[in-house]
């Protein structure tokens, strides 16, 4: 018997005060992202401080959304009925060009995607959040 595929909104995320430029960057299409004004490494998640050298605060960076697939699973099952009808989808660790590491649905078939492949960012409106996402990118 199958299930009937219901129209539902995906959980927003919990926005707080460090995240707040994230997610604020990805409303206006971007990845921005805290760079240390000490080391210059970009950081994620966007913590208030530098995990490499301890430097608090940073400048808020446009990153170019470009980067490379570490790692991927696809799945098959989900824990929410907004991600039924995606089924099966590919979810990858990508390695952003500026240095940070970021997980994300890749927008391809389960079965193209590759470690070390190429992406770029992909934004995707949802009522009151927008969700990065990874599409192939043309080289
Ligand atoms: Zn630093």
């Amino acid at each position: 018997m199958s299930t009937p595929v219901v129209s539902v909104e995906p959980p927003a995320p919990q926005i707080d005060p460090d995240s707040a430029g994230y997610w604020r960057g990805l409303a206006e299409h971007e990845v921005r992202l805290p760079r240390c004004s000490q080391c210059g490494k970009v950081r994620f998640p966007p913590l208030d401080a530098c995990p490499y050298c301890g430097e608090p605060g940073g400048e808020e960076t446009v990153l170019s959304g470009v980067g490379t697939v570490y790692s991927f699973i696809v799945l098959h099952r989900t824990f929410h009925p907004a991600f039924e009808a995606d089924l099966p989808f590919a979810i990858a660790v990508v390695d952003l060009e500026e240095g940070p590491r970021v997980a994300a649905r890749i927008e391809a078939p389960p079965e193209s995607v590759s470690i070390g492949m190429r992406v770029g960012a992909r934004y995707v409106d949802h009522e009151s959040w927008t969700e990065l996402r990874f599409a192939p990118q043309d080289s």
